[in-house]
């Protein structure tokens, strides 16, 4: 396959606050350094992912700790502030504000979650992705923003600890592994949450996983992806950087 010649619009759509951090990040970074640009996209505002404090309070920090984490790249920031454990793809309004914000960010390329994953979020995120990228070519679908052109193409990221995806596409990240640490450990809200819900070490988890998707692919450190092959969704060109 060729490069596209032109630099790309790419835009991750995860779950919660840290979701791309985790996943694709290295990805993202990568499509940023080539000069591509890159918005970042959290459906829900993270507000249940703490032991303590009031929602409002937990959500404007994981807010301002994903925002810090797409400036370490220069990517632009969308939080939609859905409440955690309800992203639900078949809410209109939820419809309506993934849509929107796609065509603020008019992407050539979606990465998002993979079905399957841990958490019902995350699915619904990837139904989202889906469902409203294409909603958002249509001009009779209102929204504040014009329509896009076409229907993007779209990738699943790997999920979780990488439990039951099979991937078919690798970026090396050999070079961008510290910067995707990195933007997680911008994550300093969730470094304790997910050690106390979860006992996930995830800086641990993200070097594990890199090296493992590496192995898999002929490189130090990768990410795995599986693209969305159905109808208006496949291009002839390699789109992953
Ligand atoms: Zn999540």
């Amino acid at each position: 396959m060729t490069a596209p010649a032109s630099p790309l619009r790419v835009m991750g759509i995860g779950a919660h606050p840290d979701d791309l951090e985790l996943t694709c990040a290295g990805t993202l970074a990568k499509y940023r350094s080539l000069g591509n640009h890159v918005t970042m996209c959290h459906i829900a505002g993270g507000d249940r992912g703490a032991t303590s404090g009031t929602r409002a309070e937990v959500a404007r920090i994981r807010r301002a700790e994903a925002g810090s984490a797409a400036a370490l790249i220069g990517a632009d920031y969308i939080n939609l502030g859905v409440s955690d454990g309800e992203v639900d793809a078949s809410n209109e309004h939820q419809k309506l504000l993934v849509t929107e914000a796609i065509r603020t960010a008019r992407p050539d390329v979606i990465i998002t979650h993979s079905a399957g994953d841990y958490m019902e979020d995350h699915n619904q995120a990837s139904a989202l992705a889906f469902t409203a990228s294409f909603l958002a070519t249509l001009p009779l679908y209102e929204s504040d923003s014009p329509p896009l052109d076409a229907v993007p193409a779209l990738f699943y990221m790997d999920t979780m600890a990488g439990l039951g995806f099979q991937p078919t596409e690798f970026v090396d990240i050999t070079e961008q592994l510290d910067t995707k640490r990195e933007m997680m450990r911008l994550h300093s809200s969730q470094l304790v949450w997910l050690e106390q819900h979860d006992e996930m070490d995830v800086l641990g988890q993200i070097s594990t996983i890199a090296a493992y998707r590496g192995l898999q692919s002929g490189v130090r450190f990768a990410e795995a992806f599986a693209p969305c092959s159905a109808h208006l969704r496949t291009r002839t060109t390699r789109l992953l950087p």
